[in-house]
């Protein structure tokens, strides 16, 4: 990892003023690839929405151990909510190209929730509607569709989201562990901070964080706009992250960061 921090310039670039100014992808070429490599590796894929060009994408693999006896666990990873952040479809690409799952667990993984967002480099969908606040009393028929995709789905042991901050001094994360589970959040921080800062803020977004961990204790049914951690931990889940990189470091930093964070949290069940 030595290697890779001289390589990349692992330090601020302080060029997103007021918004998010970096890199943008096209993720349509993203999705193909993701596509294709979930399928070269025996995925199974699932189209559950179609709307103006694009393509809603769930990707499901399944041990091969699972011929013999069920999946001890399963686990749910989602990104690309956010057509700013384009770290998290990169890694999603990059982490099925590794194909490093553990041996006993069943995945999802959603490599984009908001393509169309994407296409216009903004937070929002195509109606500029920030669909991360759209799961409770849904509006939007991408997080509809998104929505009876999970209603037909097992829980999960644990959730994934992974998203970028623009305004972040380095990685973050949030923890959602109402049953004090083992957490996995120190393990995450301690992978990630091989290859990308944390950010050390005693504040972030107006919460207590410490070592880049915010543990917020939420109360969803007091909160009109769900984000989709909160639809998650409400309906299919006692225990996951919302991972954020920081959009002010070079998008490879924070496609690794994200990365290995995923790996971090799975590691327990290689
Ligand atoms: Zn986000």
């Amino acid at each position: 990892m030595a290697d890779l921090r001289e390589i990349l310039r692992v330090q601020k670039l302080g060029k997103n003023h007021g918004g998010y100014r970096g890199e943008e992808i096209d993720i349509c070429a993203v999705l193909r690839d993701v596509h294709a490599a979930a399928q070269a590796y025996g995925w199974s894929p699932e189209i559950f929405h179609e709307a103006g060009g694009f393509k809603w994408l769930a990707l499901h693999h399944l041990p091969p151990s699972t011929i013999i006896h069920q999946p001890s666990s399963c686990i749910y990873i989602s990104t690309g909510i956010h057509g700013d952040e384009p770290a998290g479809p990169l890694a999603a690409l990059k982490l099925v190209h590794e194909n490093r799952w553990p041996k006993d667990a069943e995945i999802h993984l959603l490599p984009c929730l908001n393509p169309a967002g994407f296409t216009l480099n903004r937070r929002g969908n195509s109606d500029g509607i920030d669909l991360n606040r759209d799961y409770r009393n849904s509006q939007t028929a991408e997080v509809r569709a998104h929505i009876a995709w999970l209603e037909r789905q097992p829980k999960f042991d644990f959730y994934l989201c992974l998203h970028e901050d623009w305004e972040s001094h380095g990685f973050y994360l949030y923890e959602q562990n109402p049953d004090s589970k083992p957490s996995l959040a120190d393990k995450m921080i301690e992978a990630i901070h091989k290859v990308c800062p944390i950010d050390p803020s005693e504040i972030i977004e107006g919460r207590p964080a410490n070592n880049g961990i915010i543990r917020p204790n939420i109360q969803p049914h007091e909160r009109p706009d769900w984000p989709e951690a909160f639809y998650l931990i409400t309906h299919k889940s006692r225990q996951g992250y919302t991972l954020e990189a920081p959009s002010d470091f070079e998008l490879p930093v924070r496609v690794n960061a994200l990365v290995a964070g995923v790996n971090a949290a799975l590691k327990p069940f290689a």
